[in-house]
């Protein structure tokens, strides 16, 4: 019955119903890529009961609209913004024809590394890099529970964690950390806040997600990596696009009536995954979609937050996860495409035992290396065989893996192999860097990593760089230490391979670790890491919201700040400076 629920909901029960149809979806396993095996639900879920002796919502101070735009670079947004290009994003942030006297623009702010979806959405959310919160990217190994964490699949063929993020909590469950929602509501108890689509929600009061259809029908386009019609063709992101279009009815409708959300994150996806798939290139793919199908769907957001007067004392902030670098879409450049080929033959051939791409691999299994990818960086983990020299042995994975003998064995093969000096050709010049550290126990705060200079030597980061200028990349010393240096670092692994990607001009010359694409990301490139910042607010100035921006984001402006700025708005910047320090102290 709760299939036929009208769009206008206020039942915790119907959610509940909901939910269970859904987790039936989820249940059918890998199986679930395929839409046929999906039970069609979807609307929300209901994360909090709130008794009727207490407020309905708390609008005594300032509420928040959070735009979250998954790919889209800041130079690309900002342009597309100034030119007037984006009427109805316009409209939301109080300007027209590319002027707009209350919104302040940021120019600084980097992605989290990877510059890839969920370790950054993470970092953004919580106010911590990935090192302390331990989301390492879209795919990743706990060494520690000897469990394989795919948020974002890259390498495993499954769409379960996608559907379970929003059915049981797959990506709030990764973290430990307080998420942004939780610290407003532990300083405004009252607070209303839902959350659309958005990976981490953990503290809200409501999730809003797709129809389970939409969802995986997306996600089943995305995974067939291909769509060769111009962007113009509206037939070849209509997946795409009915997602968004659903996740923003959704929030229109809910907004009819009722209390209005204090706190409300909407997060589209299209732009990221149409851009993955588009023959046309990323930036063509992005700017059309922006313009003929985001930007009509974000006019009908203001118009309903409109109706209810919810924009009136509401700063509205727009950000995204990453930018997006145009690869060729060959099994040549995609490192992963050969499932026996490419880093797995480097691993195979070194004489590791790899654990097989898959999410229900025995998790007893007898592997003593695991890869997981994540675009132009892929992180390989190494036990310490001589807890497991036989096939058959089970490693233990608690102990750290020895530096000589398994991590710079390891690490050497790849380095010999990307030289054109070892037996997997595929693998020859594609490697930009094979970084590598010294592991502690599971646990243990990790090390920083080095990189691999061949003959068992290492070098520092930041001295490899003054020898070796990287004039793409952006502080990546900076953003690997915060990727990797701390008490849940050991989830990038003991070796971390950067692809030739972000480095080159050329895009014949770029590669990258995941199937077939005609554009990734994830390198530590200006292309991948600038990405956008505004934050508007009807009765301010751009000069004004510019102090109060700045202030939150401090001198070091990386993505965990955002979680600064967010409180900073809610609770004015005074109000949320210990907050900002607890933060950068974790
Ligand atoms: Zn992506």
């Amino acid at each position: 019955m709760c299939l036929q629920t009208p769009r206008r909901r206020r039942s915790g029960r119907v959610a509940i119903c909901r939910l269970a149809v859904a987790l039936l979806g989820a249940l059918a396993g890998c199986s679930a890529y395929h839409a046929a095996t999906l039970v069609v639900t979807g609307g929300s879920r209901q994360l909090r009961e709130r008794s009727d002796d207490v407020p309905p919502n708390s609008p005594g101070r300032p509420g928040l609209l959070i735009l979250a735009i998954d790919g889209v670079d800041r130079n690309l947004l900002y342009t597309m913004l100034l030119a007037g290009e984006l009427p109805g994003l316009a409209g939301l942030l109080g300007g027209s024809d590319g002027n707009f006297p209350h919104a302040y623009f940021d120019q600084r702010i980097l992605s989290t590394l990877p510059s890839s979806t969920i370790a950054a959405w993470v970092t953004a959310m919580t106010g911590v890099p990935p090192s302390v919160h331990g989301v390492a990217g879209n795919e990743f190994f706990m060494r520690d529970e000897r469990r394989f964490a795919a948020p974002a699949p890259v390498s495993v063929d499954s769409a379960t964690p996608v559907l379970e993020t929003y059915t049981d909590d797959y990506v709030n469950k990764l973290v430990p950390e307080p998420t942004v929602y939780e610290r407003i509501r532990e300083r405004d108890p009252d607070v209303l806040i839902w959350v659309a689509m958005h990976q981490i929600y953990r503290g809200a009061d409501r999730i809003v997600f797709a129809r389970r259809t939409v969802l995986a029908d997306a996600f089943e386009a995305y995974a067939e990596k291909e769509t060769k019609e111009l962007a113009a063709n509206q037939q070849s992101w209509s997946v795409f696009e009915k997602l968004d279009k659903q996740v923003i009815e959704e929030v229109t409708g809910d907004l009819g009536n009722g209390p209005v959300p204090d706190v409300l994150t909407v997060y589209v996806t299209g732009t990221d995954l149409f851009a993955h798939v588009c023959a046309q290139g990323p930036d063509e793919a992005r700017r059309a979609y922006l313009r003929l199908v985001l930007d009509p769907l974000l006019a009908d957001l203001h118009t309903a937050l409109a109706e209810r007067g919810a924009l009136d004392d509401r700063f509205v902030v727009v950000t995204a996860d990453h930018g997006h670098t145009e690869v060729v879409h060959d099994d040549v450049h995609a490192l992963g495409a050969d499932p026996n080929g490419g880093p797995v033959a480097v691993v195979r051939d070194a004489g590791f035992r790899l654990r097989p791409f898959s999410l229900d691999a025995d998790n007893d299994g007898d592997y003593q290396a695991v890869l997981a990818y994540g675009g132009a960086m892929a992180y390989v983990y190494v036990a310490d065989r001589s807890t497991c020299p036989s096939p058959g042995d089970v490693c233990d994975w608690q102990r750290p893996a020895r530096f000589n003998e398994d991590v710079l064995a390891l690490a050497d093969a790849f380095y010999r192999n990307n030289r054109g000096g070892a037996d997997v050709p595929a693998l020859s010049g594609t490697l930009d860097m094979v970084l590598v550290r010294r592991a502690r126990a599971a646990g243990e705060r990790a090390q920083p990593f080095e990189v691999y200079v061949g003959n068992h030597r290492v070098q520092g980061v930041a001295d490899y760089l003054r020898g070796h200028p990287h004039p793409t990349y952006v502080d990546l010393d900076g953003r690997l230490r915060e990727l990797a240096a701390g008490p849940r670092g050991d989830r990038a692994g003991d070796i971390l391979l950067i692809a030739h990607d972000g480095d080159r001009y050329d895009t014949s010359q770029r590669y990258y670790f995941a199937a077939p694409y005609h554009s990734w990301h994830g390198s530590p490139s200006k292309r991948d890491s600038e990405i956008p910042l505004i934050v508007a607010h009807p009765q301010r100035s751009t000069a004004e919201l510019g102090k109060l921006v700045s202030s939150a984001l401090g001198p070091q402006p990386h993505q965990q700040r955002i979680t600064d700025v967010l409180l900073a708005l809610r609770f004015g910047a005074a109000n949320a400076a210990p907050a900002a320090g607890r933060a950068a102290k974790r």
